[in-house]
């Protein structure tokens, strides 16, 4: 939506902020005191977007086996309330809560990059997944995304064929085996830059076999861009 029709929708309906529920007189659903407090990503590694203690480009992991995707970008750190909003958005349904938190990412993310990728493709969920959500919140937040850096947007350009365990509750090499084969994709990337969508990276694993199978596809380049990053543990 342009900023102008923005703000008079707000005018006639102001919002409130989903955090605190106090009017917000903005045209983003949460008001400046609550957003100054989310817990936004400083200093974090260029490629995996790993939280460091003060600026450096690369994580020493990076340094020594860099992953398959060149950049990962998180407006956040995975810490309070960002567990409890993206939970009220992910498994609630609350989408206020992906809108407001998909429009700082997509604020964020245009502040810090000058140029954008040629298409943004969400993390696919596996279709037993969605039915039971109801809907993909990477593709939600990936709309968001598109709309804002006027980049197209391929909803079904890869599938999720395995139904797989929670990443984060497996061990490093449990992790591997479970996401190894996930994905299928029939689309031609042939050198086209692209960028992955999705609600949080806590292990890159799963982005990481996502980019595989896009660099497989002819992708010429592919980062990552989530809304938060697991900080390390
Ligand atoms: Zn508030
Ligand atoms: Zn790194």
């Amino acid at each position: 939506m342009t900023n102008w029709l923005d703000r008079i929708l707000y005018n006639l309906l102001p919002g409130r902020c989903v955090l605190c529920l106090s009017p917000t007189k903005r045209s983003i659903d949460i008001c400046i005191g609550c957003e100054l407090d989310l817990p936004f990503s400083h200093y974090a590694c260029w490629q995996c977007g790993l939280t460091l203690p003060e600026s450096q480009e690369l994580c020493g992991h990076c340094l020594v086996s860099p992953p398959p995707f060149s950049h990962c970008f998180a407006a956040f750190e995975y810490r309070p309330p960002m567990d409890k909003m993206i939970a009220q958005f992910k498994n609630s349904q609350q989408l206020a809560f992906g809108r407001v938190l998909s429009k700082i990412l997509a604020r964020q993310y245009i502040k810090h990059h000058l140029r954008y990728p040629d298409v943004w493709v969400p993390v696919p969920l596996h279709s037993e997944r969605l039915k039971i959500r109801g809907f993909n919140q990477a593709l939600e937040i990936a709309q968001v995304i598109a709309a804002e850096t006027a980049t197209p947007v391929i909803g079904r350009a890869c599938r999720r064929i395995k139904a797989t365990d929670e990443q984060k509750l497996l061990s490093r090499h449990a992790r591997k085996h479970n996401i190894s084969g996930a994905f299928v994709c029939e689309t031609d990337f042939q050198n086209a830059r692209v960028g992955i969508i999705d609600d949080v990276v806590t292990t890159t694993e799963t982005v990481a076999e996502l980019s595989r199978v896009l660099v497989k596809q002819g992708a010429a380049d592919v980062q990552v861009v989530c809304i938060a990053r697991t900080p390390h543990q």
